[in-house]
């Protein structure tokens, strides 16, 4: 029988890698506190219908990418496809706007979408999340922009490009979407087949089109600024002068729309000249319309995601640090036989101690234990001796050099020594 391996899209993040992880998910963590956001944990499968009507039908997520299955009750399920829908029907849930209170929210997680896998692109992919929910004005989204931006400086990341465009509201959006159809209708027979079918069900989606073609038909369609109503005008100003305020610079892109129906006004990416076309470490905007659309009161939101899966690549290429890699201190080694029980009383008198600490458990010779041992600052010999007087011998990996000392006094020693 062939072994079974992971499912296509899909990978494993072994030692090697997963303490990276944890360093960028560390960092973000402590970035997320820093500006007020608080850690909720949802669930990875939700009612197929909150992503059908909170993401949109037409969107690629609901058409073509989704995990979507019945499950045994015969009720239609789909593993979370992204992150923000379900914060948002959380929050309508458990009551966390009501009464005009907002609610800062982060989380991290696998996010399920069935596309072809491709470097830095999984099945199974993971996510940095944050969530304003109930504010509408324009310094809310200033600050979840600074927010993101802050978490790539902490960690460290280079060349980054911050894109933003503003892509109107139920009011102003249609008009738009109208001149854009015309627009394109005029041009149909340069547009890939994809754009095509998009014409009347998605349009804007074709602005966000990678193929040469398209774009070069979109480089002379309407301009989004020209369709702005006057509120989404001045809340668009008021972002721009906010993160001016901050300091920060930004590039406007008019053809930034992004894959999801529930965005209004704000759309923004953070981009990285280090991943060739598929180039957003992180993404994001505001979607006053995603309550309403899953069926909620009205409450205003913006918030960006990261792609975990992206960033860890691009620190790698960049050689950015990602702290120091998890090391045992010290690795308790038994001379003979007999003395394998002290030894692991010994461990675990380090490890109770918050000294991170190994020994053998398999039943490996001196030379096998000193050869593990390598890795470690200092080695703690027992043997016969040790076990006769109470006392244990620590070997100083780094010189070499070695001391006996009574074994009560092992865990001073060695903080003293950490
Ligand atoms: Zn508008
Ligand atoms: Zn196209």
């Amino acid at each position: 029988m062939p072994a079974i391996i992971a499912p296509r899209g899909t990978r494993d993040i072994l030692p090697a890698e997963s303490w990276k992880w944890s360093y960028i998910i560390n960092t973000a963590s402590k970035t997320m506190t820093d500006f007020g956001f608080r850690e909720i944990h949802l669930p990875v499968f939700e009612h197929t219908e909150l992503f059908a009507r909170g993401v949109g039908e037409t969107t690629d997520i609901v058409e073509k990418e989704m995990y979507t299955f019945n499950d045994r009750g015969g009720r239609s399920i789909t593993l979370r496809p992204e992150a923000t829908a379900g914060v948002m029907r959380a929050a309508i849930e458990n009551n966390l706007c009501a009464q005009g209170a907002s609610a800062k929210l982060w989380n991290w997680g696998p996010m399920f979408r069935h596309e072809r896998p491709q470097k830095g692109r999984y099945r199974q992919f993971y996510q940095i999340d944050a969530e304003c929910l109930g504010i509408s004005g324009a310094m809310a989204d200033v600050e979840v922009i600074a927010l993101s931006i802050e978490i790539f400086r902490r960690l460290g990341l280079k060349n980054l490009e911050v894109v933003i465009n503003s892509v109107g509201c139920e009011k102003c959006r249609p008009v738009y979407r109208q001149k854009l159809v015309d627009y394109f209708s005029a041009h149909l027979g340069e547009l890939c087949e994809t754009c095509k079918d998009r014409l009347n069900r998605n349009p804007l989606r074709i602005l966000d089109c990678k193929k040469e073609s398209c774009g070069r038909v979109s480089d002379g369609a309407p301009d989004i600024f020209d369709s702005l109503c006057d509120e989404c005008r001045e809340h668009f100003a008021e972002v721009r002068s906010g993160l001016e305020r901050l300091g920060f610079t930004y590039t406007l892109n008019k053809r930034l729309v992004r894959g999801l129906d529930y965005y209004t006004k704000t759309a923004y990416e953070i981009l990285s000249g280090d991943l060739g076309a598929q180039n957003a470490v992180a993404g994001g905007g505001r979607y006053d319309n995603l309550a309403s659309a899953i069926g909620g009161a009205k409450i205003p939101g913006v918030g960006f995601a990261c792609g975990l899966d992206r960033v860890a690549l691009v620190m790698e290429e960049q050689g950015c640090s990602f702290g120091e890699m998890p090391a045992v201190t010290v690795y308790c080694v038994a001379l003979d036989n007999e003395s394998r029980g002290a030894v692991q009383v010994l461990t675990h008198k380090f490890r109770t101690e918050g000294i991170s600490a190994e020994c053998d458990t398999s039943g490996r010779g001196f030379k096998a234990q000193m050869k593990s041992a390598g890795s470690c600052k200092f080695a703690c010999i027992i043997g016969a001796d040790e076990r006769a007087n109470n006392s244990v011998a620590v070997k100083n990996l780094s010189d070499g050099s070695q001391i006996s000392i009574p074994v009560d006094e092992a865990v001073t020693y060695i903080k003293e020594r950490m």
